[in-house]
């Protein structure tokens, strides 16, 4: 490992070799670490854009390609699960979730292999059109399974996805209580993370392919400030609502992660370059 004298040394040579920052940091795989210890700061700022593909409903096939796409280029997919879909008695909620969902096992492997892999309600219910008491019960069903299923899992260190990012404001506070953050309404720009941060908005495209709303959306993104764009993704190709063309992630992800000041991360690690 290097020494944290080396490590500075080996930074300011690679920005001399014409290495970009981003590129120093990939290869000390520092992340987005900025405070090593002892007051001792590298010349680390936040990202200047942030980009969070949050797939939903937890279809077997797309999960895996995901996964797969994600790792050949260094990185780490935003899962997001019904706890309850691979059961036999799930019942359907549409037409746009008739697909095999992964089960426990696979998610172990894939948060085992690095991907995020967070709670997306128990049945799909929308919680903003069920009492308020009701869709607390939902939740805390939703919790029970994770506990029980996903290793190391803590809903307090958690993203909560809201199906058909539906809440309303008295769900939200109650939310707050039990998880780091929630994902819902509110459109797909969102500041850069930021200390007590628990809401993120986002937005999406469907039921038809995604992939020139989702391109068109980023290249705008990467046009105007920073920020933080969080698009809710599906599944893919032919998968549930609004799919992306894998071919198509494969080609973003390619580009995006040349790109200097722009980080492709799941919700959890992206709150943690603060
Ligand atoms: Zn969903």
């Amino acid at each position: 490992m290097y020494g944290l004298q080396n490590i500075f040394l080996k930074f300011k040579t690679d920005l001399a070799m014409g290495k970009t920052r981003r590129e120093s940091i990939k290869l000390l795989g520092l992340g987005g670490i900025g405070l090593l210890s002892g007051g001792f700061t590298l010349p680390l700022k936040d990202p200047r854009y942030i980009i969070t593909l949050s797939f939903d409903d937890g279809f077997e096939k797309s999960s895996i390609r995901t996964a797969e796409i994600y790792e050949k280029h260094g990185l780490s997919a935003c899962l997001n699960i019904i706890a309850s879909a691979h059961l036999d008695q799930f019942q359907l909620p549409n037409e746009y979730h008739d697909w095999p969902a992964g089960d426990f096992t696979l998610w172990n492997e894939l948060k085992r292999r690095g991907h995020e892999i967070m709670p997306h309600s128990y049945k799909h219910t929308n919680l903003a059109q069920v009492p308020l008491e009701e869709a607390k019960v939902w939740v805390g069903k939703c919790i029970d399974v994770f506990n029980e299923e996903l290793d190391g899992f803590a809903a307090s260190e958690s993203v909560f996805n809201l199906p058909h990012n539906a809440s309303t404001p008295e769900l939200e506070e109650w939310l707050y209580t039990r998880f780091r953050i929630i994902r819902t309404h509110g459109g797909l720009y969102n500041p850069l993370p930021f200390k007590g941060m628990v809401r993120l908005g986002c937005g999406g495209f469907g039921p038809g392919n995604i992939d020139k709303h989702l391109t068109e959306s980023i290249d705008n993104f990467l046009e105007g400030p920073p920020g933080w764009f969080v698009y809710n993704t599906h599944g893919l190709d032919d998968e549930g609502w609004g799919p992306l063309s894998s071919g198509v992630l494969d080609e973003l992800l390619s580009r995006l992660s040349g790109l200097e000041n722009v980080e492709v991360l799941p919700v959890i690690p992206a709150l943690d370059t603060i």
